[in-house]
């Protein structure tokens, strides 16, 4: 059974999407056959792989319609453990649509039971920037979460409103939801708005910190007008050298089940 792990938080431009792909690059580097599901309407994993609509030949919405089944709506990537299932979204009618099938909160959840996932040990699920409907949908369908922050005043305050959310989905839809972690993204050492950010993270949030954290690499986001993963584009750069490092951290997690939120760990890697 795939473990699957949603990268969400409500705020935009912090790194779900930079995340969701560099991690799951990360696992199939690992020889873990991992599927990546986009799930924004922006759809960016899309130009993050390097698909473009030549290339794509279905999406997770057709599913949803029972237009697709599942297996024709899985493309393969450059990488042979990664697969990945777009999101395309071209119509203010179909955005509709698609709010309005979220309703159906097991919907997803539903998706991901069929039998031709069971041969990933790994599923990704990339979030929009906001909670309700297909956040919710994908928090109701996950065994657990990543939560990505970027340095600023805010930062807190996105993070309270997902531990909201996590709250609720926990209390009436899914009480196994864990919280994998706080990822630090586009970490900057010896800046003020970090260590501003950090020291109000720290008092709130300390226990769910994920020692990785991501330093702002040119590398990272230059990988994606290449349409590539971090590690496929120069995997000796910080950034990527850290996905490989959060992906280390998670497997070996992963091997004792019983370890989540370790009180008192965290930000040791935060020399960038
Ligand atoms: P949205 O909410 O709009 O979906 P997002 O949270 O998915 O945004 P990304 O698209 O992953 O955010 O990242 C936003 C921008 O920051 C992108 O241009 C990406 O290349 C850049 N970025 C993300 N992580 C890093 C990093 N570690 N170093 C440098 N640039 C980064
Ligand atoms: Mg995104």
């Amino acid at each position: 059974m795939a473990k699957k792990i949603a990268i969400s938080v409500p705020k935009g431009g912090v790194g779900k999407t930079t995340t969701a792909v560099n991690l799951a690059a990360g696992f199939a580097v690992a020889e873990k056959k991992t599927l990546l599901i986009d799930f924004d309407p922006a759809g960016a994993c899309s130009l993050s792989l390097g698909f473009n609509e030549d290339t794509i030949h279905g999406d997770i919405f057709q599913v949803f319609s029972f237009v697709k089944f599942i297996d024709g709506v899985i493309h393969k990537t450059e990488l042979p453990n990664l697969d990945f299932i777009p999101c395309i979204v071209n119509s203010f009618d179909l955005e509709e649509r698609i709010h309005k099938l979220s309703r159906n909160i097991y919907l997803f959840s539903n998706v991901l039971e069929q039998e031709t996932l069971t041969e990933y040990e790994y599923i990704i699920i990339d979030c929009p920037p906001y909670m309700r409907g297909l956040t919710t949908i994908a928090l109701a369908a996950a065994d657990s979460v990543i939560i990505p922050v970027r340095a600023g005043k805010f930062s807190v305050s996105a993070l309270k409103k997902m531990f909201t959310q996590i709250e609720w989905v926990k209390a009436n839809i899914n009480s196994d939801l864990k919280i994998e972690g706080i990822l630090l993204n586009m970490y900057e050492a010896n800046t003020r708005a970090w260590e501003l950010t950090v020291k109000a993270l720290s008092k709130h949030f300390k226990e769910y910190m994920l020692k990785t954290v991501i330093p702002k690499s040119i590398s990272v986001s230059e990988a994606e007008f290449y349409g590539r993963p971090s590690m496929l584009f120069k995997v000796k750069s910080k950034g990527s050298l850290a996905y490989l490092d959060l992906t280390e951290e998670l497997l070996a997690r992963h091997s004792k089940p019983n370890i989540y939120r370790l009180p008192g760990e965290g930000l040791s890697n935060m020399g960038g």
